[in-house]
């Protein structure tokens, strides 16, 4: 394993890593700082978890001049992943006197123009308000010598490769860029293809994405049932929860639930304000909230060590999202734990990213000798592929449980209560645009996330 020391980093940055408790480099960090040293472009298909962060941060902070403008951009997708590199990079660069502003939608303008007008040399920033802050002149590209695009793919899943292009072809033409991303997809390619020039491509952890490391489990359940099973999961558990749900409605249900039943849950979804969700997220990340509630908003680019249990309340609307949110635990090399409850109407959505599961996957009801009965038909069906004809699921449902005993009814308890009984899924194939620029997104509307 390769020490820091020996990638060829200044001194002043050195001392940086050092501060952090860093010696050796992870290995997107090894292959990463070397190359953009060299001033070549790189492609890295890298998630959040791998020290992606601090490859692209350290060889900008090595470059960077203090004092001399703004000449580094590292563009992400959302306002919570930008405030996380924000953060990671002015602790690794406390003694190269580099500055950093971040720029994100939700924010006043007013508290990001006084960061600018102090000077900075590194822009951290979300598409749409980087974009406004350019607008305006508040912002000049003219200087840049280093670019970064974090997240490529949920930038552009998020509809801002148009913003992404508008702001590159601003930018000079000779500069350094990084691209990273967790999936590459044509359209990735495409856009490395016609911006980055020769890029050394460093594909280290396309494996990660299968969430080896982290067991894996499911549970089809009623959707009235969940929250009574939720409770059961996480009672015994010490450490730190997030809970994903496929609206921001189902969010605020299942944090006010948590909350009847004393838990310290937090909730982040698109309509709180950008304070409350920093709020939120930073009770999270300092410990003081044990459950995170969240939509998929937060479950890209945010790192928590310490969450132990993903459970995935509602199954995602996208295969990816699945090894995104289940991604946020088993961090860092820790182990971590991933439930996914399949409501009977998600069966089919299911089996489409179970598919893509290549490692083993624990069948709960079959742990636990919980019995589903699946009304419809065609949901049968496609359940049958996987659970087989014998059909160990057969009708006769009220869930035995081999947990909680005879002490909850199905159904019974506060999951009774609105909210539960149904399942949210009509969001499917609604596209997500970043509630980026002071909230707004360009569907006109307000977002389901
Ligand atoms: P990232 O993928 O950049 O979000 O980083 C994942 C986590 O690993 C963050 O909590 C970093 O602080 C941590 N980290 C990054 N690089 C190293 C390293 N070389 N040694 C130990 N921890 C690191």
């Amino acid at each position: 394993m390769t020490k820091f020391k020996d990638l060829g980093l200044k001194d002043e940055v050195l001392r940086g890593v050092t501060d952090q408790g860093y010696e050796d480099a992870f290995p997107i960090q090894e292959a990463v700082i070397p190359v953009l040293l060299t001033k070549r472009d790189v492609v890295g298909q890298a998630h959040t978890g791998s020290g992606k962060t601090a490859a692209f941060a350290l060889a900008m902070l090595n470059d960077i001049i203090p004092k001399k403008g703004i000449q580094g951009l590292i563009m992400a997708p959302t306002r919570e992943l930008a405030i996380q590199i924000s953060t990671e990079i002015r602790k690794m660069g406390k003694h190269t006197g580099i500055k950093i502003a971040t720029v994100y939608g939700g924010q006043g303008m007013g508290i990001q123009l006084d960061a600018l007008h102090r000077g900075v040399e590194i822009i951290v920033a979300t598409p749409g308000r980087l974009i406004d802050h350019l607008k305006r002149g508040s912002i000049e590209l003219g200087d840049i010598t280093h670019i970064v695009l974090d997240e490529a793919d949920t930038m552009l899943d998020m509809g801002f490769v148009d913003d992404i292009q508008f702001i590159l072809d601003l930018s000079p033409e000779d500069r350094v860029m990084s691209l990273f991303s967790a999936t590459m997809p044509t359209a990735i390619l495409r856009l490395a293809e016609d911006y980055l020039h020769n890029p050394k491509q460093i594909l280290l952890d396309a494996d990660d994405l299968s969430g080896e490391g982290i067991d894996q489990s499911f549970l089809v359940i009623k959707d009235r049932d969940k929250f009574k099973y939720l409770l059961d999961f996480i009672k015994p558990l010490k450490g730190q929860i997030i809970v994903f749900c496929s609206t921001k409605y189902r969010t605020r249900d299942v944090a006010k639930y948590l909350h009847q039943e004393k838990y310290n849950a937090v909730a982040i979804e698109g309509d709180m304000s950008q304070s409350r969700r920093e709020q939120s997220m930073a009770k999270f990340r300092n410990g003081k909230a044990d459950i995170l509630v969240a939509t998929d908003v937060a479950s890209r680019g945010i790192d928590v060590p310490r969450v132990e249990l993903v459970v995935n309340y509602d199954v995602p609307n996208q295969e990816m999202a699945y090894f995104h949110r289940i991604g946020r635990t088993a961090r860092a090399g820790t182990e971590g734990r991933a439930i996914t409850f399949v409501s009977y109407s998600s069966i089919g959505d299911w089996n489409i990213i179970k598919r893509q599961i290549k490692v083993p996957l624990r069948d709960l009801n079959q742990e636990m000798h919980i019995e589903v009965s699946i009304p419809d038909p065609l949901k049968r069906q496609s359940s049958s592929r996987r659970f087989g004809g014998g059909n160990s699921y057969g009708r006769g449902g009220g869930g035995r449980s081999s947990y909680g005993g005879g002490g909850r009814s199905s159904g019974g308890g506060r999951s009774s209560g609105g909210g539960y009984g149904r399942n949210t899924r009509d969001d499917r194939g609604t596209k997500r645009k970043d509630t980026d620029s002071d909230g707004k997104n360009s569907y006109g509307g307000r977002s389901r996330w």
